[in-house]
């Protein structure tokens, strides 16, 4: 079963129209849930960035957040999923192709289950990552349907080998294809701060609390390749990666190229709480 605006349907019942906005122009905004112990891990804040992000770009969701709540939790319980993720997403859904809106678009959201196991050897021994120009457009806070520019660059990492790509706006450090950047030196954590450059994660606000939480000082300012280049530390963060130390950076070990104190002290708050 998946959902399908406010009900559970088959997939095979499931039917998008070629002319769906979100099959043409990428029109819509999605989320990614991870599911610990049967629990959805900080649902308020998933349900919050999808308004937030649908908002944005002007979609009425098609149902109240407390239904999809129900919903997602509906579809836990008919999978009987215990680990794993769901996504959804809501596109504005299907008109005669033309770029402005249409009429009375008629939002299309769905959504279903995946059971990707955690990464737990990778977060043990941290994984590689590569440097790359951040080509995404200016509003990078949208959890939006448009993924090519990271497609690209997380197509880049995947050709040299590497986990992830690190994506850099003039020789500005912003985020990663698909995760948010951590590095940290002079044993303080140093972030991109929000606005329309990076996507205000929701394992990066998990991050800020633990610091905030352990006394580990945090600066929210942005920093630069060679900034990067002299990290005692990095480490990525996303609801799928969880805490994901950096070993290597487009080859070079990062210090001694093993996860961190810090990032395994980070790691370990963070199991606590799932
Ligand atoms: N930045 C980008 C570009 C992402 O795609 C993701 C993953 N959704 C993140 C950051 C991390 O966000 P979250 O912790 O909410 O998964």
């Amino acid at each position: 079963m998946i959902l399908y605006n406010n009900r559970l349907i088959d997939r095979e019942e499931a039917r998008v129209d070629i002319e769906d906005r979100g099959y043409q122009f990428g029109d819509g905004v999605y989320e990614v849930v991870s599911v610990y112990g049967g629990k959805i891990f900080r649902l308020q804040e998933h349900l919050d960035r999808f308004e937030y992000s649908a908002n944005q770009i002007g979609i009425t969701l098609p149902v109240s957040l407390e239904n999809l709540s129900e919903n997602l939790h509906k579809l836990i319980a008919h999978h009987e999923l215990s680990d794993g993720q769901i996504y959804y997403q809501v596109t504005r859904g299907y008109a005669p192709r033309n770029h402005p809106f249409p009429e009375n678009p008629q939002p299309v959201l769905t959504g279903y289950v995946t059971r990707k196991p955690r990464p737990v050897e990778a977060m043990k021994n941290g994984v590689a990552a590569i440097i790359t120009d951040d080509i995404r457009w200016l509003r990078c806070d949208i959890k939006s349907l448009n993924l090519l520019g990271s497609v690209l660059a997380k197509q880049k990492a995947a050709e040299a080998g590497a986990y992830e790509a690190i994506q850099h706006r003039d020789g500005v450090v912003t985020e990663g294809s698909a995760s948010n950047l951590f590095m940290v030196k002079d044993g303080k954590l140093h972030t991109h701060p929000l606005g329309n450059l990076i996507l205000g994660g929701i394992t990066r606000i998990v991050v800020l609390e633990i610091a905030k939480k352990l006394g580990i000082d945090v600066v929210e300012s942005s920093f630069t390749l060679s900034e990067l280049a002299e990290a005692e530390e990095l480490f990525l963060t996303s609801t799928t990666s969880e805490i994901m130390p950096i070993v290597t950076l487009d080859g070079k070990p990062v210090r001694s190229g093993a996860p961190g104190s810090v990032t395994k002290l980070l790691q370990e708050e963070f199991e606590g709480l799932l």
